[in-house]
């Protein structure tokens, strides 16, 4: 190998690679990599947070096609920076405040590399036996650390699978009590099943009820409301069912969930399962954002009653500074998932699968291809230590609560639902607007008609929360909840600190003004 006059090896810039995985090339591209991500951490406080491009701005700066001869490392970075990085909504930015947070760590991150650099796949046992291993007992780790019941544990006869996304987790817990159900009724049977949830249920119960093959009027959203903080109501829950069952109607399954995506409002499962048990319908819990705090004592009430349900799952990848994807999924019945998934091709079956004496992953999911993502779960676990990831977390929520108190002092905000974990519902109370409504209407009387008074409050906080991402400065969504447009405020960016809720603030009230006018006591 010759060096040229810039200290690199000529090999690199020849047209013919002979090993895609050479090792001293892996290091070099590998070390360039991480001080790329290093700096970009330093940096991405600085870029506007929420993307600013149009459409089809990448098909318009990259080639028509794919190159025929090798690219250097160093052109492909220089491309990720001028053309990817303008593209990316910065998720990671310490100003992101919008959806819920894409947790990370530099633990994640490495145990990602590892379990990608080692490049297992995990199907069953014997395909790589620690990937199994590790799974089993990182999730009962996790499960004893969320207290969840003993049956939720392997050791309790339950067990727990790493999946990717809560939307599997519902998907197969979902199947699995369509089996249950119908092996009793009869296949036939089956347009006569019953799901339920409340209006808040984030959207991939709906997706999963159409895979599994549930009829669309009977994915039964029961509506919920402002009085009771949107949470679902078991005396709903019971009188729905009860017309169900009148109607010849069979229930199934009720996703409960603990944190909606909305308003984090909190589906009180105790008493949801004293309804749901009287007529044997499976309940799982969908905790994807708030499950996290349930390792800190504080906030463990949220699933208080989670010994009667048959199965609970929580995102790793959204508050448990494990990069995505990462979704951890417990049932108390492992059998009722693997009667569902399985599969016995014969180019897989082996002496230890046949001997039931190890888990075979591969039937508790829909993928065949299993990540070794565990590892990196294993790593967040051991490189913080629980005391640390609890501190993390109230970090987050005591930063949420900063933030609450600033938007209860202005008295043109409101809080619109009481803050449960660390995210924060707030918009223009309608009082704030009245005058501007005045205005409006006085001035556009003649174009629109009178505006009603629900839909020009949200309008203003439509335009407040466009103004706000407009600056680049945070990025931040909403929710249309019971008929109100409302802001919402989600703090756990790993890199956020206290001076960039600040800052948010600021930028927030900064808007108001340009929308309200300057003087406020003149709105009261
Ligand atoms: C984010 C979220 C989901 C969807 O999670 P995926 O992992 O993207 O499938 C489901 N339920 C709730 C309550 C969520 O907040």
């Amino acid at each position: 190998m010759e060096t040229n006059a810039f200290g690199v090896t000529s090999q690199i810039y020849s047209p013919t690679i002979r090993n895609p995985l050479d090792p001293e090339e892996f290091k070099r591209q590998g070390y360039m990599m991480i001080d790329f991500l290093a700096d970009y951490y330093r940096n991405v406080a600085n870029y506007p947070v929420l993307s600013q491009v149009e459409p089809n701005y990448l098909r318009k700066a990259l080639p028509q096609s794919a190159p025929f001869d090798p690219e250097s490392i160093e052109a492909i970075l220089q491309d990720v920076q001028q053309h990817i990085i303008p593209g990316i909504t910065h998720w990671l930015s310490p100003n992101y405040f919008a959806y819920f947070p894409s947790s990370a760590s530099t633990a994640g991150i490495l145990g990602e590399m590892l379990s990608t650099g080692l490049g297992v796949n995990g199907f069953n046992w014997l395909s790589s036996p620690a990937i199994t291993e590790l799974e089993s007992i990182v999730m009962d780790w996790l499960g004893q650390e969320l207290k969840l019941p003993g049956t939720f544990l392997f050791s309790g006869n339950g067990g727990g699978v790493v999946l990717n996304t809560t939307c599997e987790a519902i998907l197969c817990t979902l199947v699995a009590a369509r089996d249950k159900v119908l092996s009793q009724v009869g296949n036939d049977n089956i347009t006569k099943l019953v799901v339920y949830a409340s209006d808040q249920t984030h959207c991939a119960l709906q997706k999963a009820a159409q895979i599994a093959g549930i009829h669309p009027k009977n994915i039964h959203a029961i509506k919920t409301n402002k009085s009771t903080s949107f949470a679902l109501s078991p005396e709903s829950l019971f009188s729905t069912i009860l017309v169900d069952i009148e109607n010849g109607l069979i229930p199934c399954f009720l996703c409960a969930t603990v944190g909606t995506t909305a308003t984090t409002a909190i589906d009180p499962i105790g008493p949801l399962c004293n309804v749901a048990k009287k007529f044997g319908i499976w309940v799982h819990v969908d905790a994807a954002y708030a499950g996290s705090a349930c390792i800190c004592p504080e906030f463990r009430n949220s699933i208080d009653g989670i010994e009667e349900v048959d199965s609970f799952s929580f995102n790793a990848h959204k508050w448990f500074f494990t990069n995505l994807l990462c979704c951890c999924l417990w049932v108390k019945n492992p059998n009722d998932l693997t009667k569902s998934l399985s599969t016995n091709a014969s180019y897989l079956r082996n002496k230890v699968s046949d001997s039931k004496q190890a888990i075979d992953y591969k039937d508790w999911q829909i993928t065949l291809s299993k990540k070794f993502n565990a590892l990196k779960l294993w790593m967040v676990l051991r490189s913080y230590g629980i005391g640390n990831l609890r501190n993390f977390l109230r970090n987050h929520v005591k930063m949420a609560k900063t933030f609450e108190g600033f938007v209860k002092m202005d008295r043109r905000f409101e809080i619109f639902v009481p803050r449960t974990f660390s995210m924060v519902c707030f918009r223009l109370k309608p009082s704030a607007i009245a005058r501007l409504e005045h205005y409006a209407n006085t001035t556009k009387a003649h174009q629109n008609g009178k505006l009603a008074s629900e839909d020009f409050v949200n309008q203003v906080n439509n335009k407040l929360l466009d103004l706000i991402n407009a600056s680049g400065k945070v990025y931040m969504t909403h929710t249309v909840v019971g008929g109100a447009f409302v802001l919402r405020c989600a703090i756990g960016g790993t890199l956020t600190e206290e001076k960039h809720v600040n800052m948010m603030w600021e930028t927030v009230q900064e808007k108001a003004d340009s929308i309200l006018g300057k003087p406020k006591i003149a709105l009261y």
